[in-house]
């Protein structure tokens, strides 16, 4: 009897179960069916590419940030490579033209590292996976025999120590006494030690052909008059990729220069692009650099800035931003003595990529850094500078016993 109830207890049971089954899978799909679409958009974020993000807007105008700004600002003097004036008694801090009238652009920073609305076609945040090392920058410092004791000893000393493998002073006479040094690497570039567009150009080509060579991934340039903040730099060039198009400096002029266009068309048209000034120093990416090699390389860059009749930094403006169409980043982390550098806040200038010091009217423009080196004994303040990032150095100030632990 059980026996026989048992399958009929089945039957029953077992439709209900398929019931409950039927109902269950239902309610399933249903539930599937909504989570498709909230399901998506996580999906296809992951293949797009990073959209550009909006760029933090602040009161700085564009002048002051870029370095050139308000005429209280501006240390004045003439702009290195266009050799236009920028004025320092004038209230509206424009940057006093010649040539070119000055333009309306204004654009926007954020703090860290500036790129102006609408330009900069690679933005920090974007960083490489394989962690970038000092060894895969080549620094080329421009230089003259003159300063080979006035200016290059002084670099030498301080931050080329930290850097000796990786960077290369490009100057045009022999020094016997420099090639002997070891890890110095001094290049005689045979140019010119003139300070004309020709001979400068000749030595940017000089440093262009050499870091191909050197298979590195960032080309940076700077003067035999900037201190470079090793760390900075590196931790700055960590949030691009080398394989991208980056070109990372500070322009000096407050709008684009304009040029005759001989390269393209028969000079009739004119062109506009932004520089960075060779003066604060730049870098360029690997990736940048090797789309630059027809108008740069074995010589072609002399060809170019005389096309343009315009001298090493403009140039390689030129080329990137006429030519290639690839946008100068901005970053107000690079320094020339074009700038007051006295307005430099004291808390950031370990955290600049580049400084200078130059002097004015009598008055040294120097970063207003406090350390173990008094004016008189450092008044460029490189070795204040170099001794609060580098305290270990020999030669630096040893800390009070009583700091000593
Ligand atoms: N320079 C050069 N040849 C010269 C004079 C200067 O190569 O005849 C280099 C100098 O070593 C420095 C850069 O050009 O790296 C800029 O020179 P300086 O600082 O004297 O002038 P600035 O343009 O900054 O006023
Ligand atoms: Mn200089």
């Amino acid at each position: 009897m059980r026996r026989l109830h048992r399958p009929a207890r089945m039957h029953i049971a077992s439709v209900g179960v398929s019931k409950v089954g039927f109902l269950f899978s239902l309610v399933l799909c249903g539930l599937l069916l909504l989570l498709i679409p909230a399901l998506q958009p996580t999906a296809r974020q992951v293949d797009l590419p990073r959209p550009r993000p909006r760029v933090k807007t602040s009161a700085y105008t564009l002048q002051h940030n870029r370095g050139l700004p308000a005429a209280s600002d501006s240390a004045g003097g003439t702009d290195r490579a266009t050799g236009l004036n920028i004025s320092s008694g004038r209230s509206n801090g424009t940057v006093e033209t010649e040539r070119f009238g000055t333009d309306d652009y204004r654009g926007t920073y954020s703090d860290a590292v500036s790129v102006p609305e609408g330009r900069g076609q690679i933005l920090p945040g974007s960083r490489s996976r394989d962690l970038l090392q000092l060894k895969d920058i080549f620094i080329a410092v421009k230089t003259t025999r003159k300063y080979h004791k006035s200016r290059l000893e002084l670099l030498i000393q301080t931050w080329i120590s930290q850097a000796k493998e990786q960077t290369y002073l490009f100057s045009d006479g022999e020094d016997k006494e420099l090639q002997m040094r070891k890890g110095v690497n001094i290049i005689n570039t045979n140019c010119s030690a003139a300070h004309t567009r020709q001979a400068l150009c000749c030595k940017m080509s000089v440093e262009y052909d050499k870091f191909i060579e050197s298979q590195k991934k960032w080309f940076c340039h700077v003067d035999d008059d900037n201190y470079v903040i090793l760390p900075s730099l590196l931790q700055l060039l960590s949030s691009y990729h080398h394989s991208q198009d980056v070109y990372l400096g500070r322009p000096s002029l407050d709008h684009p220069i304009e040029a005759a266009e001989r390269v393209k068309s028969n000079g009739l048209v004119s062109v506009k692009f932004w520089f960075a000034t060779g003066g604060a120093g730049f870098c360029i990416s690997r990736g940048l650099a090797l789309k630059m090699s027809p108008w740069a390389s074995l010589g072609n860059f002399i060809s170019t800035a005389e096309k343009i009749r315009l001298p090493d930094d403009c140039t390689v403006g030129y080329i990137i931003e006429a030519l290639l169409e690839v946008k100068l980043i901005d970053t107000h982390l690079f320094h020339s003595h074009l700038e007051n550098l006295q307005k430099l806040p004291t808390d950031n200038v370990l955290e600049q990529v580049t400084l200078s010091y130059g002097g004015y009217e009598n008055r040294w423009n120097v970063v207003g850094i406090v350390g173990g080196f008094s004016l008189v004994e450092d008044p460029t303040r490189f070795k204040t500078v170099h001794c609060l990032l580098y305290p270990a150095t020999d030669w630096c100030p040893k800390p009070k016993p009583h700091n000593k632990k």
